[in-house]
């Protein structure tokens, strides 16, 4: 039994080892140090994908209780010396970090619980927030300005100052490593932040927050969590003057709406958005690893729920029948199944809406390409109340087509077949997003051609997914603005001042 310790006694979650949830947990606000029901009491739930069970509720915040905790996180920022402390910061983020992985086995469970991801997946994205939560701690005492002299008797000396109340905005898909991502680094700058997780992964979220309370070392309303609808709760942050900053990932629609709304104050924003990525297998390639990179840059252990997922696969046209044929058998013999479950290989999407969704692109996808496997919900007695979908191959894609242009995060892979590398360009850059992609080659030369070419925020080269907290990840197109991770991802958090010296 995994026993998360609650806002108080009363309070304990429990999940028995067969991993049904005892009683609902009730999660609060967590504000300027302080557990907060929001003004209505009314709650939201998260269910379990595997098993369509409620899992979690929490509150359903409305504009008054946002306004209330962006309030709170201002006068924070004021009164507090945590913005002139790199120290603090640095001592109080390693100091998170090293709570965190205390609890992993706790917050992974909840994870696969609340969002369905594979257990050992859950585990792997905690290990990677607990990584960036670090290297963002060793940053906290490297913002560095730069000084340069204008004239014999002047001088200018540009600093990096934080930006005050950074509002982070968290999808469901990784809610604590995209969390993390924008939080660490505002943290890290000075600001304080306040959370805003997806409403179906609010619990995990929370129960972060739990930690962030015990963690002595962060002073009381550094970190604020709120949560609730993002059309009201998000909005709010978006919009509101007293928030400097927003740090979001999620939908490229979702991303548009909250630029909309901070242009009112001209707010800083920082979007990682949607993806279609190319993965993009040339004939020489070793034809052995790219068939395995082809599999998992499809991102089917995630029911490819993954922004840069490489679901436009695009071989080469003299080794694509053989290629579709053995990537076709591998996905086939995929265990699909409940996340918790160590043989589990594929787990379910999100929710019933999205499994809807998925189902309806497969449906129509069947006017614009050859159905090679997969295509159907799973309904079998073991899956009969969760949201399983079939690993899904098309093949002849029409670059064009829905199944090639859109964003649909779910188990489909769509293959493009293509001649020279021109026509790989031009099918790979043929899409509104530009968040990533792979080229599989064993020519460096043809490789690096090629990595120029393709508009995307990052490339990877015989690899796929490698993405680290020192590297940047930015997008290009509607997959996003300014970025997340790297040096970069901490000086976006900053404001600079020119303080200019004339030397009498
Ligand atoms: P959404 O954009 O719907 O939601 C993301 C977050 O935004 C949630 O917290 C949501 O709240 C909130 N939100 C929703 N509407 C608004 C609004 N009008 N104003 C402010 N906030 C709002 O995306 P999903 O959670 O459905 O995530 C999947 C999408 O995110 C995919 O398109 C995927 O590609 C993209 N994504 C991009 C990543 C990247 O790195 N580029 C990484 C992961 C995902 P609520 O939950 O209450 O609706």
């Amino acid at each position: 039994m995994v026993s998360l310790r609650g806002q108080n006694r009363n309070e304990q979650l429990h999940i028995s080892s067969c991993h049904k949830v005892k009683f609902m947990q009730v999660y609060r606000n967590y504000v300027d140090g302080h557990w907060t029901e929001s003004e209505s009491g009314e709650l939201m739930y998260s269910v379990n994908p595997a098993t369509g069970q409620k899992v979690l509720s929490s509150q359903k915040s409305s504009g008054n209780d946002t306004k209330a905790a962006i309030d709170a996180s201002g006068e924070v920022y004021e009164r507090l010396q945590w913005r002139d402390d790199p120290s603090a910061r640095a001592k109080a983020l390693w100091r998170l970090a090293e709570k965190m992985r205390g609890n992993v086995k706790e917050l992974a469970t909840l994870m696969t619980l609340e969002n369905g991801k594979l257990l050992r997946d859950s585990q792997g994205e905690l290990l990677g927030t607990i990584d960036i939560l670090e290297f963002y701690a060793g940053l906290a005492r490297a913002v560095y300005g730069r000084s340069v002299n204008l004239s014999p008797t002047s001088m200018s000396v540009l600093l990096r100052e934080p930006l005050g109340v950074v509002g982070v905005i968290v999808p469901w898909n990784g809610p604590m490593i995209l969390m993390i991502r924008s939080l660490a680094p505002a943290l890290a700058a000075g600001n304080v932040a306040l959370v805003k997780p997806a409403s179906i992964t609010s619990g995990v979220t929370m129960e972060f927050a739990k930690m962030v309370d015990a963690t002595e070392e962060i002073p009381k309303g550094v970190i604020n969590f709120i949560t609730g609808p993002g059309g009201i709760v998000g909005e709010e942050m978006a919009e509101n003057p007293k928030v400097n900053m927003i740090s979001f990932t999620g939908d490229s629609g979702t991303g548009k709406r909250i630029m909309e709304k901070a242009s009112s104050h001209l707010k800083k924003v920082s979007l990682e958005l949607g993806g279609k990525s190319p993965n993009v297998i040339l004939e020489d390639a070793d034809y052995t690893k790219a068939v395995r990179g082809a599999i998992t840059g499809a991102a089917f252990r995630y029911a490819s729920q993954i922004c840069y997922a490489g679901t436009r696969l695009l071989v080469q046209s003299t080794v694509h029948e053989k290629m579709k044929n053995e990537i076709t058998q591998i996905v086939r013999g995929m265990k699909v199944g409940d996340g918790m479950r160590n043989d589990t290989e594929i787990p379910p999407v999100v929710s019933e809406a999205q499994m809807e969704r998925v189902l309806s692109f497969i449906e129509t996808g069947k006017e614009h390409a050859e159905l090679v496997t997969g295509g159907r919900r799973l309904k079998d007695e073991q899956f009969s109340r969760g949201y399983f979908v079939e690993p899904t191959i098309f093949d002849r894609v029409a670059p064009e087509s829905p199944l090639a242009q859109q964003e649909i995060f779910g188990p489909v892979l769509s293959i493009i077949p293509f001649g020279d590398d021109d026509d790989a360009v031009r099918i790979a850059n043929q899409s509104h997003y530009g968040l990533a992609a792979a080229i599989w080659t064993n020519d460096v030369n043809r490789a690096w051609r090629l990595a120029k070419r393709i508009k995307a925020g990052t490339v990877w080269i015989n690899t796929y997914g490698n993405i680290r907290a020192p590297a940047e990840f930015p997008g290009y197109k509607e997959s996003g603005l300014g970025t997340m991770l790297g040096l970069e991802g901490l000086l976006e958090c900053t404001q600079m001042k020119n303080i200019n010296f004339e030397i009498g």
